[in-house]
């Protein structure tokens, strides 16, 4: 037989999602895999059932339905605080997934070099290999998250094409500040590269942090490429819509790879998520206010059991310390602790170029009901997994 291709050799399947499946395979609650087990907004169901039945079941525009990206422009108009052309500067994506990976795509040739801040979210070292590209890590330090200025110059000198920026960032919950997104504004303009956000958690910031769209900095709106999706602002992570808003040349580019890669997102959800674009701002207010409550139920869990954790700043992870376990391998501890307590969680090992092996990544997108169950099971963890 032929050997398959050498571009998969270096990466597995993602930790994330196999964990899922291994949760699922041990009746645990899977706090694993980032995704809510409450419904999404009513108004978003209803319409979808309407749908149905009206003229939505074939393609839509490969790069987005105008309907969609009239509605999706006017949102991010208002919140980027530019006015955004719906005809000109949105590709809707199959997910932030395919956002990410047609934006790597557009920018990069094989042998460019992509800074990615570490820790990371999984599917950007897949995404920098398939594009043919090579990551440069600059380290996030605990526990702020904060990086080192010159580290990051360091990594700009050798010429990366792109920089990677995860904000609000997963798995850490750092949100960068204004400041701190300056100083890459101004290496990314002295160094002459793009900078393609994932910005999922937009709306899932606890106060007193604010998210900055990186492309609202000054300057910085030619050289950005900012991907998002629906899935976490309106709990649909099953209806793979996502986005990158750029300018028109830059999506000029976006649009080819996009639509050779996945011709589009699916019509008739595109149509039921207009909805929930057209919400005003009390939505996000209840969106944040739902997740603040659901970060302080569990922290406060967290701290009663004793274990130490980050504190996110945005987003709906949380990084454990498992030290006192004394486990060498982060997913054995995970698979563990999946079988023996009844509890999903990532080995934080899937988001650090560093050798880090002590963290596992919990996240608390689900009903208050389902982490008091996990908190129930947390609890007994000290008698359920012996110390190595
Ligand atoms: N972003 C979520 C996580 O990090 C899941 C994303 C996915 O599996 N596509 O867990």
């Amino acid at each position: 037989m032929p050997t398959l291709s050498k571009r998969t050799e270096s990466f597995t399947d993602s930790v994330i999602r196999r964990m899922t499946r291994i949760s699922n395979q041990y009746g645990a609650v899977n706090l694993s895999q980032g995704f809510p087990d409450f419904e999404p907004p009513r108004e978003l169901l209803d319409r979808l059932a309407q749908v149905t039945k009206e003229d939505f079941h074939q393609y839509s525009i490969t790069w987005g339905a105008q309907n969609f990206r009239e509605a999706l422009a006017q949102k991010q108009s208002r919140l980027m605080g530019r006015s955004i052309d719906p005809n000109g500067e949105i590709v809707v994506t199959c997910g932030s997934t395919e956002a990410m990976m047609a934006a790597m795509m557009t920018v990069t040739n094989p042998g460019d070099k992509v800074i990615v801040f570490s820790p990371f979210y999984e599917n950007y070292g897949a995404d920098t290999i398939l594009s043919g590209a090579e990551p440069i890590y600059v380290p996030l330090y605990p526990p702020e998250f904060n990086f080192n200025v010159d580290e990051l110059e360091a990594a700009f000198k050798q010429k990366p094409k792109a920089l990677i920026l995860c904000n609000p960032s997963n798995p850490c919950g750092k949100v960068f500040t204004y400041d701190e997104l300056k100083i890459i504004a101004d290496l990314a303009e002295k160094y002459d590269t793009f900078v393609i956000t994932d910005e999922v958690y937009e709306h899932i910031v606890y106060e007193p942090y604010k998210h900055t769209y990186f492309a609202s900095l000054p300057g910085m709106w030619e050289r950005t490429i900012s991907c998002s999706s629906l899935s976490k602002t309106y709990s649909i992570t099953g209806w793979r819509l996502g986005y990158i808003i750029a300018p028109k040349d830059i999506i000029e580019v976006a649009k080819k790879v996009h639509d050779f890669l996945t011709v589009g997102a699916a019509a008739p959800l595109q149509e039921a998520a207009v909805t929930g674009l057209r919400f005003g701002d009390d939505y996000y207010k209840a969106l944040q206010a739902k997740y603040t409550e659901k970060r302080d139920l569990f922290l406060k869990g967290l701290d009663d059991i004793g274990i130490e954790h980050t504190v996110p700043q945005g987003a709906y992870y949380i990084l454990l310390d498992i030290s006192e376990f004394g486990y060498k391998s982060d997913l054995e501890f995970c698979e563990v602790l999946a079988r023996d307590v009844g509890v999903g969680a990532v080995p934080g090992s899937s988001f650090f170029r560093e050798d880090v092996n002590h963290l596992i990544r919990l996240h608390f997108a689900k009903k208050n009901d389902t982490l008091y169950e996990a908190l129930n099971r947390l609890e007994h963890i000290r008698e359920k997994i012996a110390k190595r």
